[in-house]
């Protein structure tokens, strides 16, 4: 080993991830319980990269209908109309709007189709077995984590255009099924995350020098 540290698993120990208390780990193949909090220990998440790969993929599919569908529909004197979010987007421009049509396009466009990308790119890296540069991918899959949670910010939007029009009792606002696979891609894609266990990333340095 050239390196000056040594990891966790070589030492024979486990963290804990509810209580973070670290505990021996004397036979691998026994399920082991944290002896504080009683949860469940393994050194990697069980089935992280198959787990990952699943959830990546269903919040594509869902993404599709997420941006074809209508997200909300709006009844004003008896005329409909359907807007998806890229529509929604185009008339936030259109009326001069745009910090608002900024913030919808990055939260519900971008940032999805970025973290699930990323989370692409890592699994391909894992598996790979690659060595380049581990520490900016480490860094990546915390970005993830970190913009994630602006995600749910046109489920906000489409909550609160719905009660603010419905007051006014002029026209009526509906939730579309957009809003339903938007969730689903939100949803989806925070579990996609939590599944994935970026120690993977360094596992390659035991193999080779452990
Ligand atoms: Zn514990």
């Amino acid at each position: 080993m050239n390196s000056v540290f040594i990891t966790a698993r070589q030492a024979g120990l486990i963290s804990c991830h509810s209580c973070h208390l670290l505990c021996k780990n004397p036979k691998r193949s026994v399920i082991m319980r944290c002896p504080r909090c009683g949860a469940r220990l393994h050194p990697r998440k069980p089935d992280s990269i198959a787990r990952t790969w699943a959830l990546v993929l269903a919040a594509l599919v869902f993404y599709i209908p997420a941006n074809v569908l209508p997200i909300t529909t709006v009844i004003s004197l008896g005329h409909a109309q359907s807007d998806t979010i890229m529509s929604g987007v185009i008339y936030f421009i259109q009326s001069g709007m745009w910090p608002i049509a900024l913030v919808i396009f990055v939260a519900s466009v971008f940032v999805p189709l970025v973290k699930l990308l990323i989370l692409a790119f890592l699994l391909v890296s894992v598996q790979r077995k690659s060595g380049w540069r581990q520490k900016d991918r480490t860094k990546l899959y915390r970005i993830t984590e970190i913009i994630g949670r602006w995600s749910m910010v046109d489920i906000f939007v489409v909550t609160i255009l719905v009660a603010l029009v419905n007051m006014g009792g002029l026209a009526t606002i509906h939730a579309g099924p957009g809003a339903l696979f938007f969730g689903a891609v939100v949803v989806t894609t925070m579990l996609a995350a939590m599944s994935f266990d970026p120690r993977l990333i360094w596992d390659r340095e035991e193999s080779i020098h452990g």
